[in-house]
């Protein structure tokens, strides 16, 4: 590992001015990322500085009801709030399912939504990534991919987005808050990852030198009804081969609202649009949920190695659809 600066600070404008000033600065968090990315050699910035002991780490409402989850709340505490899991079941159950108590305990909100690809490749020095080495190629177009995007990936990379939290945050219609020298700015999740195209080395639409201060979740009555599933390829802690975030409001037989987010399929979280407006406003049957599920998917391009994705990924919307809808017509009974 090189060596860097290290410094803390208590203020945001002083975090800015200390990133914008020395160059190579990086803002740190939990680093349970970057931390293992330099001693990988894959990062190598001349300094950090510690954004921990910025007040950003509230988990509270706001004025319209929506939820604010500050930069710096770590991911056991959003977890674990107890609005967060009754409002937004599927967000808790996302984070729960992404990382090991211990690294959930210092992970951060802003540092689990810039968290890196684990693609293995990317974490090699010693291997042609595009994503760390812009020009230099992507080993995993013809090398070990299994576990990579089978939706809008270019030959430039092939990486998935390994962040469950993003998830459900996608379905939810989240919007980053971020503070630059020059004011204040959001921007929805939606529009927060950028496409790959032909620099995927470029991740995020945040401005160059912007500190993300939160996350906020619009007041959603159907995200009360809301369920995360994730296939991982083993017991323990990994990352997501196929997740699914969903979200379903069934009133008198009819789809009133309905949310759908993958994870593991593409270089970022996957709203799934199509299914949304296949099923709203008809019944929640099974056999509209796996059509639904099917259109969503035919624009999939799997890899050599990853067809199995699409399978996947059909059939975890379906289940997970299937059991909110039978669900919410169980309610609807009592
Ligand atoms: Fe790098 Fe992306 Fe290719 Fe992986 S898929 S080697 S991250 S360019």
């Amino acid at each position: 590992m090189r060596a860097f600066a290290y410094q803390r600070t208590t203020q945001v404008r002083d975090a800015l001015n200390l990133v914008s000033r020395h160059d190579g600065a990086r803002f740190l968090a939990g680093g349970t990322n970057l931390v293992d990315l330099m001693k990988a050699g894959v990062e190598s910035p001349a300094r950090l500085v510690d954004i921990r002991g910025l007040a950003l780490d509230e988990i509270g409402e706001t004025p319209d009801g929506g939820l604010v989850l500050g930069a710096t709340a770590t991911n056991s505490a959003v977890a674990a709030d107890a609005q967060v899991r009754r409002r937004y079941p599927a967000l808790s159950q996302a984070i729960l399912a992404g990382a090991s108590g211990q690294l959930r305990n210092m992970a951060t909100v802003g540092g689990n939504l810039l968290q890196r690809t684990r693609c293995a490749y990317f974490a090699d020095p010693s291997e042609a990534c595009n994503k760390r080495v812009p020009g230099s190629g992507c080993s995993a177009v013809s090398g070990a991919h299994h576990n990579h995007a089978i939706l809008d990936w270019t030959e430039h990379c092939v990486a998935t987005n390994p962040s469950d939290m993003a998830v459900p945050l996608s379905a939810f219609d989240a919007v980053v808050r971020y503070e630059t020298l020059d004011g204040s700015g959001t921007i929805s999740l939606s529009e927060f990852y950028l496409p790959v195209g032909d620099r995927p080395d470029r991740e995020t639409t945040l401005p160059d030198g912007a500190l993300i201060t939160a996350v906020v979740v619009p007041a959603s009555a159907v995200a009360a009804k809301s369920r995360y599933r994730k296939v991982r390829e083993r017991a323990s802690y990994a990352f997501a081969t196929v997740s699914v975030a969903a979200a379903l409001d069934v009133q008198d037989g009819v789809v009133q609202d309905v949310r759908v987010a993958l994870g593991g399929v593409a270089s970022r979280p996957w709203r799934a649009r199509t299914v949304e407006s296949a099923l709203h406003g008809g019944p929640a049957t099974a056999e509209r949920i796996s059509a639904a599920a099917d259109l969503e998917l035919a624009t999939a391009e799997p890899l050599r190695d990853n067809a199995y994705k699409v399978t996947l990924a059909r059939n975890l919307i379906t289940a997970v659809l299937t059991e909110l809808a039978t669900g919410s017509a169980k309610e609807s009974k009592k």
